[in-house]
C-alpha cells in the first residue's frame, strides 16, 4: 500500500508538515527549571472544585519557578458546549486568584485577538490558537502524517456496525472496541478507500495500534512515581468524522507545540495512558510528565460512606455556590491547599502569616487516593482566615459581594460604612481574635441586629424571668443607661437591678439556693441582650451598645417592652 498516495487522497487540502509546526512554535525562553503548565477545560459551562483544584496545581507548579500557566479550551465536543462559558470561567477563577499568562482570555482584556468561537472571549500569547476548534488544520497534519507512516487509517464502518460488534463481544465476554479482527478497515485497498469517498462516505481515523496486551510499559507519575501499565491495542480514533481530534490526540498534539511539561489532569484519564503514551511514540515525541490528581470525596449524609461528590447531589461541588455565599477567595484556596499537599497545615502552623505563594508546592505530597472535602473543616479554615483580616478588609469584601448579589444588602452596607467598621473591629487582633465570622452570607446573618431593618427576635426569653419581670428590667434598665458609663459602671447598673428585683447577683448564689430568687444576673442581662441583639448570645454587648447609639438602643428597649 502507498500510504503517501492514501494520506493524500485523505487529505488533500493539507499542505503543511508537524514540522512546520514546530517550527512555528519554538520552546519558551524560560528561566533554569521552569515548567509550562495548562488548564485545559471543555467549556461547558459547570466550573466546579475539582477545575479550581486542578488549576491551582497548574497555577503554583507554574509560576512557583517562573513558568507558564496557560488556558486552552477543549471544545471539539460540541454537544457539552455552553456560550458565554469561557468569560464565566476566567471570573471565577480569577476570583479564586488563578490568573493565566497566555491562552483563552476575556475580549477586554489588553492584548486579546477576537476569537470567531466566542466573541465575548478571544486569546493571547504565540502558542496559539488555544481553542482546539480552531486547530483543525494543525491536527490533521498531524493525522495525515501517521497515514502517511501506515500508522494510522480511515475506517468507514457504520454505528451500527460497531454496535454489533459490542453486542458479540459483550456476548462472548471479550473486550470491547475495534482491535486485532474487529479492526475490519485496517487494510482496506486504496481503490476501496477511493470509491468509498466517491461515493460520499465519511470515516474516521484510527490508529493502527501495535500494542501488546502482554507487554508492559513505565510511565512516570508525578504523584505516584513510576507506573507499569499493558499497552494499549485497541485502534482508537484520532480524527472525527466532523474533522476534529479526539481528546486522546488533540491533547497530545496541543501539549507537544504548547511545550507543556506537566499535564496535571484528573485521575480518570489514568486508564487511558496508554494511549496517550501510544500516540505520543507514534509522532515520535516526548510525552510530558502527567500529575493525575485525585477526585474529590465526601462522606455521605445518608450512608455515612465515601463517594465522590456529584454535580446532582452535592450544590457544593459548583465553584459559584461559594461566590454566591461569599467565602472569601483566599478562605477556599486555603482550605484547597490543605487537603491538597499533606504538608501544608504543618507549613502553615510554623508560618501564620506567609503568602501561600511561599510555600513550596511539591506534587509528590499529594494524596493519591482520594481527596476528602469536609465542608465544616472549609468553614474553621475560613474562621482562621477571616480573624485575621482587618476590619476594612471584611467590609470591603462584603460591599463588593453584596454589590454582585443582594442590593438591599448592599445598600445597608454603604450607608452605615461607620458603623460597619467598628462592629467588623469587636474583639479583632490581639492574641485571641473572635473566629465567628465565616462567610459574606452568614456574617451578615450574624450582625444583622445593627440593621432596624434586618433585626428580628430569634432567641426566646429567660424562663426564668416572667413578661411582667422582663418589663420591669427594661423600664429600669433604659431609665438608668447613659452611653457615657465604662463597661464596669453599666455592669454595675444590671447587677443594682438584678438585685432589686430578687434575682442573685451572684449565680453561684443562686443555683445554692435557687428557691430564695427568681434568677440570676445572666437571666436580666439575657432580657437586655435579647431585647437589643434579638439573641441571647453575642459579642460583649456594652460594645454593642456603644457602637448602635443610644438612639437605637432606646428604640429597641421601647420595642421589647411591647412583646408579649
Ligand atoms: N478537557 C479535559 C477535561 O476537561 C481535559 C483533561 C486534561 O487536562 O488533559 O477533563
Amino acid at each position: 500500500m502507498d500510504y503517501k498516495k492514501l494520506a493524500s487522497l485523505l487529505f488533500p487540502d493539507i499542505t503543511k508538515t508537524p514540522e512546520d509546526y514546530e517550527a512555528l512554535y519554538p520552546p519558551r525562553k524560560l528561566p533554569e527549571g521552569a515548567v509550562v503548565t495548562r488548564l485545559a477545560p471543555s467549556p461547558t459551562g459547570f466550573i466546579h472544585l475539582g477545575n479550581l483544584y486542578g488549576a491551582m496545581v497548574d497555577e503554583r507548579l507554574a509560576h512557583q519557578g517562573g513558568g507558564v500557566c496557560y488556558l486552552r479550551i477543549e471544545d471539539t465536543d460540541e454537544k457539552r458546549e455552553v456560550e458565554g462559558a469561557v468569560p464565566v470561567l476566567l471570573d471565577v477563577l480569577g476570583y479564586f486568584g488563578i490568573h493565566f499568562d497566555e491562552g483563552a482570555c476575556r475580549a477586554d482584556e489588553p492584548g486579546c485577538r477576537p476569537s470567531n468561537v466566542e466573541p465575548s472571549a478571544g486569546e493571547r500569547g504565540d502558542y496559539g490558537p488555544y481553542w482546539q476548534s480552531r486547530r483543525s488544520d494543525i491536527y490533521k497534519a498531524c493525522v495525515k502524517r501517521l497515514v502517511e507512516q501506515g500508522k494510522a487509517y480511515p475506517c468507514f464502518m457504520s454505528e451500527e456496525e460497531i454496535a454489533r460488534i459490542r453486542a458479540d463481544q459483550s456476548a462472548a465476554k471479550l473486550d470491547p472496541g475495534i482491535y486485532g479482527k474487529y479492526a475490519k478497515h485496517r487494510d482496506l485497498s486504496y481503490e476501496e478507500v477511493e470509491r468509498r469517498i466517491r461515493s460520499g462516505e465519511t470515516f474516521v481515523v484510527r490508529l493502527r495500534s501495535e500494542g501488546d496486551p502482554s507487554r508492559y510499559f513505565k510511565a512516570k507519575d508525578a504523584i505516584r512515581g513510576e507506573l507499569s501499565m499493558p499497552e494499549n491495542i485497541q485502534d482508537v480514533v484520532i480524527l472525527k468524522k466532523n474533522d476534529l481530534p479526539t481528546y486522546h490526540f488533540a491533547h497530545v498534539v496541543d501539549d507537544h507545540l504548547m511545550h507543556t511539561d506537566i499535564v496535571v489532569r484528573g485521575e480518570e484519564w489514568m486508564a487511558s495512558l496508554p494511549i496517550h503514551v501510544q500516540l505520543f511514540e507514534a509522532m515520535g515525541w516526548e510525552p510530558p510528565l502527567y500529575c493525575h490528581t485525585t477526585s474529590l470525596m465526601k462522606i455521605d449524609e445518608t450512608t455515612g460512606q465515601k463517594r465522590k461528590l456529584s454535580k446532582r447531589k452535592d450544590p457544593e461541588l459548583g465553584l459559584s455556590f461559594y461566590k454566591e455565599l461569599g467565602y472569601f477567595p483566599e478562605a477556599v484556596r486555603e482550605y484547597l491547599l490543605t487537603i491538597l499537599c499533606s504538608d501544608y497545615e504543618q507549613w502553615r502552623m510554623a508560618n501564620p502569616l506567609a503568602s501561600y505563594g511561599e510555600f513550596k508546592f511539591s506534587p509528590d505530597k499529594m494524596s493519591d487516593s482520594g481527596t476528602l472535602f469536609d465542608i465544616n473543616k472549609l468553614n474553621d479554615v475560613s474562621k482562621d482566615v477571616l480573624a485575621k483580616k482587618s476590619a476594612a478588609e471584611i467590609y470591603d469584601f462584603m460591599l463588593g459581594w453584596a454589590k454582585e448579589f443582594d442590593q438591599a444588602k448592599y445598600r445597608l452596607l454603604s450607608e452605615n460604612k461607620d458603623m460597619l467598621l467598628k462592629v467588623f473591629d469587636i474583639d479583632r487582633g490581639g492574641e485571641k481574635p473572635r473566629t465567628d465570622l465565616v462567610y459574606a452570607q452568614q456574617i451578615f446573618a450574624f450582625i444583622k441586629y445593627f440593621f432596624d431593618e434586618t433585626f428580628e427576635y430569634e432567641s426566646e426569653w429567660p424562663a426564668e424571668v416572667s413578661a411582667e419581670d422582663r418589663r420591669e428590667i427594661l423600664r429600669l434598665y433604659i431609665e438608668g443607661y447613659d452611653p457615657a458609663d465604662d463597661n464596669s459602671a453599666w455592669f454595675e447598673k444590671v447587677r443594682g437591678i438584678t438585685d432589686r428585683l430578687g434575682y442573685a447577683v451572684k449565680p453561684k448564689d443562686y443555683k445554692k439556693n435557687p428557691d430564695a430568687y427568681k434568677g440570676h444576673v445572666g437571666h436580666v442581662s439575657g432580657v437586655i441582650r435579647i431585647a437589643i441583639t434579638g439573641r441571647a448570645n453575642s459579642p460583649d454587648l456594652w460594645t454593642i451598645q456603644q457602637i448602635m447609639g443610644k438612639d437605637m438602643v432606646a428604640r429597641r428597649i421601647s420595642a421589647a417592652m411591647q412583646e408579649k
